[in-house]
């Protein structure tokens, strides 16, 4: 099995705060894998420094084999990893196009046509919106246009954070149906969620976090199964 990243016991702190004490894991070619845990348990803090956003004290992030110590943000999206920030962060006054066409800006003009026909396919509610302004679209289609503008740059891995995020339970399900579907055509995925139910359904593996420590992991369906989880993450 090809490791696609490897996180090797980081150690992040917000200045005197501890966030991320010692975790390790590691995401395989074609996998969906799940970090859950409760509100501030560190989740989004890991992505951040997978991404490049913040720096570790000490261990490691291997991606494709390269060290990523070091390396800045904007200079790790055109390596192939690409992040969707809680919240979207998408261009509100920019359209739905325009959204699209800044997530290919690491790639070749040549290959713009084909990526957005994809995105759109995938998409198809994003086609019909292709000039709306993205700030006057629903929760659920940000989140889709949050997507697909990181798909526009082809990464060999897409990580997201709470995808599920302040959407309703209909569009909860379709977010997830899409995660399976891009999964399914090849995309290897990182998903943080809170969401722990429907995180684990999607998921090959899952990591559970707790205030920045990693306290079990398994397959999806084990700890879907597993007692401890059960009670803290699955109301029940
Ligand atoms: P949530 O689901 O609520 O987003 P999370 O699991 O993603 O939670 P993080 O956002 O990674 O959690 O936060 C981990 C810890 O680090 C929390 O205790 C949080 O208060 C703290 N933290 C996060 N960002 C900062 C910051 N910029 N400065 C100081 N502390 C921070």
């Amino acid at each position: 099995m090809n490791t696609i990243l490897k996180v090797d016991d980081i150690n992040v702190y917000y200045g005197a705060i501890h966030a991320i004490k010692g975790v390790s894991f590691e995401v395989n070619e074609g996998e969906v894998v799940t970090l859950i845990g409760a509100n501030g348990a560190g989740k989004s803090t890991i992505l951040k420094t997978v991404a490049g956003l913040l720096s570790s004290r000490t261990g490691s992030v291997q991606f494709m084999g390269k060290d990523l110590g070091g390396i800045p943000a904007h200079k790790i999206v055109p390596m192939g990893l690409a992040l969707v920030p809680e919240g979207r962060q998408i261009f509100l006054q920019m359209t739905v196009e325009e959204n699209l066409q800044m997530g290919a800006f690491t790639r070749p003009a040549s290959e713009y046509d084909e990526s957005i026909a994809d995105v759109y396919q995938r998409f198809p509610r994003l086609k019909e919106r292709q000039s709306q302004i993205a700030g006057t679209l629903s929760g659920g289609e940000q989140q889709m246009l949050a997507m697909g503008r990181a798909l526009m740059s082809k990464p060999s891995l897409l990580m997201l954070d709470e995808p599920s995020m302040g959407l309703a339970p209909i569009l909860v399900e379709q977010i997830f149906d899409i995660v399976r579907e891009l999964n399914q055509h090849g995309t290897t995925i990182l998903l943080v969620e809170q969401n722990a139910n429907m995180a684990l359904s999607v998921a090959h593996r899952g990591y559970v976090l707790e205030t920045g420590k990693i306290v079990a992991t398994g397959t999806g369906a084990e700890l879907l199964e597993d007692e401890a989880v059960k009670k803290a993450y699955l109301g029940g």
